[in-house]
């Protein structure tokens, strides 16, 4: 079954405490793709710049992405610049330089129009839903979205969201998006807005998941070297995407593994810079860390 994503592919300038990266290839779509693609076929919408290199270009070659929505336009690439401090869960977003993607308007090739799974990355909410009106049903529709949009945008925010499967967002967007401090409380009120299944993140503390059968709790994977969390949150939306898109059915059960898919993607991404721990990962290497998530997490009856 195959995955759509929409989102954004960018040059990211990256600041940690352990170093710093230049204009490497990030962006919420890259990761995304790159990590979906280990369990399903994926179609990219997206927009890049003319100084989009090959260098960049061959993250996406020789895996089941389809590149045909991938516009290239005259300018420059979508830039990001974060920094992050000795605590790599907080982040200062340094400059966001739109670029092409200000006038990015997603257009979607006709056999791309009905993917069964479709990821609306971090994107103005209004083009989230100019995504949907092009695509025919959907069996699952899953979004991200961010502060920026939740408090410049909030009822275009909620349009999209009543179209919306499963929402991925992080603790403190949670409690934005609802008004309320109380995360279990939060995440009644965003489930009333449309989605049956909120997935918070919550950086190194792991993933909760609200869903129509309650809660489910999953630890981040505990790694002796973190190097840099961009794109941990989009990486984990391709593992989870991805995982779903290959199961027979989606229901609690799937929801569950795949949430612990999710954090075993993520748990690579940060290893390295940019894309680089995802492209040299092998799905072995992947199975193997999945193994030993259950054992983190098993515990019995005494
Ligand atoms: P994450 O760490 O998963 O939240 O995602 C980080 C990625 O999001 C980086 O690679 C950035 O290029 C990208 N990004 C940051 N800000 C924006 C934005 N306003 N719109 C789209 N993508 C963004």
């Amino acid at each position: 079954m195959s995955i759509l994503v929409v989102g954004s592919v960018a040059y990211d300038t990256v600041e940690t405490p352990f170093g710093r990266a230049e204009k490497v290839l990030g962006g919420s779509a890259s990761f995304f793709s790159v990590a979906a693609a280990f369990f399903a076929p994926v179609s990219l919408v997206a927009v890049v710049g003319d100084d989009f290199g090959a260098a960049a270009m061959a993250a996406f070659e020789g895996r089941p992405i389809d590149l045909e929505g991938l516009e290239r336009t005259a300018g420059k690439t979508f830039h990001w610049q974060g920094k992050y401090s000795y605590d790599l869960n907080s982040r200062e977003t340094v400059c966001t330089d739109l670029n092409v993607f200000e006038f990015f308007e997603p257009r979607i090739p006709d056999r791309y129009r009905r993917s069964e799974y479709v990821f609306l990355g971090n994107i103005d909410p209004v083009l989230q839903r100019q995504v949907l009106d092009q695509v025919e049903r959907p069996r699952l529709v899953a979004c991200d979205t961010m502060n920026f949009w939740i408090s410049g945008k909030p009822e275009e925010v909620r349009r999209t969201l009543a179209a919306v499967d499963v929402l991925l967002i992080n603790d403190a967007e949670a409690r934005q998006l609802s008004g309320e401090w109380n995360i279990v409380k939060a995440a009644r009120a965003i489930r009333a807005l449309g989605p049956h299944t909120l997935v918070i993140k919550k950086g190194e503390h792991g993933v909760l998941m609200f869903s129509e059968e309650g809660s489910f709790a999953a630890p981040a994977y505990p790694l002796e070297e973190v190097f840099d969390p961009t794109g941990a949150g989009d990486t984990f939306a391709g593992g989870f995407l991805g995982y779903l898109a290959g199961s027979p059915k989606v229901d609690e059960a799937a929801l569950r593994r795949a949430v612990v898919m999710g954090s075993t993607l993520a748990s690579f991404c940060v290893e390295a810079f940019s894309l680089d721990r995802l492209l040299t990962l092998s799905r072995p290497e992947i199975d193997a860390r999945y193994r030993l998530f259950k054992r983190l997490t098993h515990f019995e009856e005494v």
